[in-house]
């Protein structure tokens, strides 16, 4: 069963796991088992497919209108090869972005993949695993004696798409081989459970974005919810990886005391006792850019999303146009109070930045 687009913010308690509504595939695929595997998932449940010769470029989506394209879009999965081998940094956080899939079902009013994909937000997954390992294989090998550090979700939330591929587990298990090399990635989705007994060694560190149940409701359709990304989390600190969360976005709203207050006492609850030590918080604020604002004010145009630059601070950006944050004062009592939550409830984390 898949969620309805349809469907108001918010309106289920529960996210079932994501069933593309159509696929693509690059007949190229069919050479490798995991492309063969997809293709009988998509046949055992009737899921419409489709041929095509570039998995970047489809230009039959269905669709009358762009809202609509937009939608189908992103509930299109495209399986191909992936042809450029030649990883991007994602500093600061890891050495490389390591690249499993592309594109996101998730509905975030605020995401940057609106922004940083364009005009293709269908989903793509890649099935030559092992070209993929190889070169993770000569990065590593590279920069021995230094650890280096591969994020898997900078263009993607691959956890949502591992019931598909399994990809992630795939990862991680080459991982935990590798003396030198470490898997992170973030997600916003609770399809872990295929996850738990892989072999990770520790060399995975998986991350949950989490938000106050005000912030999932309106600002994050399609993606799983706020209780269920909380026993997720629970299961993946009884499995023994290194866990972390990732606070995003911070936004100021009616009630955000409580809000926070509510979810650092629920994630308290829910782990294991001894999960404080070695758990890591990263923190962000909402921040957009003009060009940001406008799509998403195309795309969702009724959003509750306060975008209101007279009531925001400009930063500069190094590289590009600068963002909107909040003023000092407001950024200020953010930090504070989540971090005194935080330190509240789990006295032995680590938070490794507010920005
Ligand atoms: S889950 Fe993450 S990648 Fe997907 S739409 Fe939301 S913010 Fe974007």
């Amino acid at each position: 069963m898949s969620t309805t687009l349809n469907a108001p913010p918010g309106s289920r308690s529960v996210h079932a796991s994501f069933v593309p509504e159509l696929v693509y595939f690059d007949p190229a695929a069919f050479d490798y088992p995991k492309g063969q595997r997809i293709l009988e998932w998509v046949k055992e449940r009737n899921i419409p497919y489709r041929m095509t010769t570039s998995h970047n470029r489809i230009t039959d989506l269905p669709g009358n209108t762009e809202q609509e394209k937009y939608k189908i879009a992103k509930r299109t999965l495209v399986v191909g090869i992936r042809k450029t081998l030649k990883f991007d940094t994602s500093k600061p956080s890891a050495e490389y972005a390591i690249p499993i899939a592309t594109g996101c079902m998730g509905h975030c009013h605020y995401c940057y993949l609106q922004t940083t994909l364009g005009a293709k937000p269908y989903i793509r997954v890649y099935v030559n695993m092992d070209d993929i390992l190889d070169a993770a294989k000569a990065y590593i090998d590279e920069r021995i004696p230094e650890i280096t550090r591969f994020e898997a979700a900078c263009t993607s939330d691959p956890v949502g798409l591992e019931p598909i591929t399994g990809s992630l587990r795939e990862l991680i298990e080459f991982m935990a081989g590798q003396e030198y090399g470490r898997l992170r990635f973030v997600t916003k989705f609770h399809d872990v459970d295929s996850l738990l007994d892989a072999r990770h060694n520790g060399h995975t560190r998986i991350r949950f974005s989490l938000n106050n149940k005000y912030i999932i409701r309106h600002f994050e359709p399609s993606t799983s919810r706020f209780e269920q990304r909380i026993e997720a989390a629970a299961k993946v600190a009884r499995a023994g990886y290194p866990l972390g969360f990732i606070i995003a976005p911070i936004i100021w709203h009616d009630g955000w005391e409580a809000g926070y207050t509510e979810l650092f006492e629920s994630l308290h609850k829910a782990l294991p006792k001894d999960a404080s030590s070695g758990l890591t918080f990263e923190l962000i604020q909402h921040r957009f850019t003009k060009t940001a604002k406008g799509v998403i004010e195309k795309r969702y145009p009724r959003t509750k999303l306060e975008m209101d630059i007279e009531k925001r601070k400009y930063k500069w950006g190094r590289w590009g146009q600068g963002k909107y944050v909040y003023p000092d004062e407001q950024a200020k009592a953010l930090r504070m109070f989540i971090s005194e939550r935080i330190f509240e409830y789990f006295p032995d984390s680590t938070i490794d930045y507010f920005t």
